[in-house]
């Protein structure tokens, strides 16, 4: 049998998500790491929420709410609804099974286990196949600085509803917050280390600026390659877009390719992005142009085989 291609992948929430799943539905051909996102975790009801790691893992899981785009299937809505009814802030929605996820990682941190700890237990519990782990087990939150003030991410994202003009985008915690040793070595270990389709300067950037982590993926002996989160101009969901042209940046493949040139060797385009590959070779990268729309399963796994092959039998 041929050697388990050990693949690395830094993902936010929804387009990281749907892509560990399809690396993950091609089985023992490949190792799969998923390093999470933090940055947007947040504090609600008392519960320590994380979003991004809860996306991946229930997409890892097969019991993600892939309809609405977060959120469990099936999941009800009692606890939130009595919330309400008790005076609790309800902007944040969160069902009763997705509350018994933060309820449960909330008890592991305050028994004293490492956020890394907490969420190899319970991803071993949902029996995910993947290893889990979160960027950093320090306290590390992206403050959104808008026309109405800084905001808490959630407080721009769910409250306002990203209306917001984005002005600056800053990391609390950055002077203190450490990569964890295991992300790490799931960097140096690689032989492939994807960059997912995620957003890029709310969910990759706050990773990326970790100390150390730059470095460590620009030394990785495995190949690179990271996955436009932008198709034909426009985000398939969420502000991304919008945060890109507020920030200066072009909206487009391209625009997502100079952030990540020198951070990645390859970069994958969506069909609909066919034009811009040569204006995205002339930034040095490699480009391949595929279906990058995952809007199930079937397209989540051909999308991660065909972004894993080049690596394959490395
Ligand atoms: P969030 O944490 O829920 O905001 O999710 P992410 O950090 O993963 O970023 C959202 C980005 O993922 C948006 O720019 C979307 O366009 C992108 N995205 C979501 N689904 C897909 C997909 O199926 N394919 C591609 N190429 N991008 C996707």
């Amino acid at each position: 049998m041929a050697r388990r291609t050990r693949v690395t992948l830094l993902a936010g929430g929804t387009g990281g998500a749907k892509l560990a799943r399809g690396l993950a539905l091609l089985g023992d051909a490949v190792d799969l790491t998923v390093i999470a996102n933090v940055a947007d975790d947040t504090e609600m009801h008392g519960l320590h929420v994380s979003p991004d790691i809860d996306a991946i893992c229930y997409h890892l899981a097969g019991i993600a709410d892939t309809e609405r785009g977060w959120g469990i299937a099936g999941d009800t809505r009692s606890a939130h609804a009595m919330l309400e009814r008790l005076g609790a802030p309800a902007w944040f929605t969160i069902g009763d099974a997705d509350l018994a996820t933060s309820i449960e990682r909330t008890r592991r941190l305050r028994d004293g286990q490492r956020l890394t700890e907490v969420v190899t237990a319970m991803a071993s519990a949902l029996r995910i196949g993947a290893r889990v782990l979160p960027a950093t087990d320090d306290r590390y939150r992206t403050v959104v600085v808008t026309d109405a003030g800084p905001l808490e991410f959630q407080d721009y994202f769910v409250r306002l509803r990203q209306e917001p003009e984005v002005r600056e985008l800053t990391f609390d915690g950055a002077d203190t917050a450490r990569p964890t040793n295991e992300m790490l070595e799931a960097i140096a270990g690689a032989d492939l280390v994807v960059i997912g389709p995620s957003n890029p300067l709310v969910s990759i950037a706050p990773i990326v600026a970790l100390p150390g982590v730059r470095s460590a993926i620009e030394a990785a002996r495995g190949s690179r390659v990271a996955v436009s989160p932008i198709v034909a101009g426009a985000a398939l969901k969420g502000p991304a877009a919008r945060m890109l042209a507020s920030l200066g940046h072009e909206v487009s493949a391209r625009g997502v390719a100079r952030i990540y040139a020198g951070l990645v060797e390859r970069f994958v385009i969506d069909l609909a992005d066919a034009d811009a590959a040569p204006s995205i070779e002339a930034l040095g990268l490699a480009v391949d142009v595929l279906p990058t729309i995952m809007s199930g399963d079937e397209q989540a796994r051909a999308l991660a085989a065909a972004v894993v092959e080049p690596a394959t039998g490395a």
